[in-house]
């Protein structure tokens, strides 16, 4: 999957990145949203970069488990790790 294509899965707002967060403010997505038992949710927003590194890793998991890739969905899995 070219990257043009994951990118249009997503929408793209200014944020910081979750793995980058010294870089500032870039383009990211929102990729999780977590719900702390106090207090507001919470998003996890992760940029450009990342989400395709995050799609790539999903991709080789879901062919080494033999199930469908979806692209699309770059915070499934990361509760699990
Ligand atoms: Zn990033």
């Amino acid at each position: 999957m070219e990257r043009q294509q994951i990118f249009e899965l997503y929408e793209w707002d200014p944020g910081i990145c979750f793995r980058h967060p010294d870089r500032g403010v870039v383009d990211t997505t929102v990729v999780q949203t977590l719900r702390p038992r106090l207090g507001p949710a919470e998003e996890v927003r992760a940029c450009r970069q990342c989400v395709v590194a995050m799609e790539a890793e999903r991709r080789a998991r879901a062919e080494e488990l033999g199930v469908q890739y979806e692209p699309g969905h770059a915070g499934n899995g990361l509760d699990h790790r």
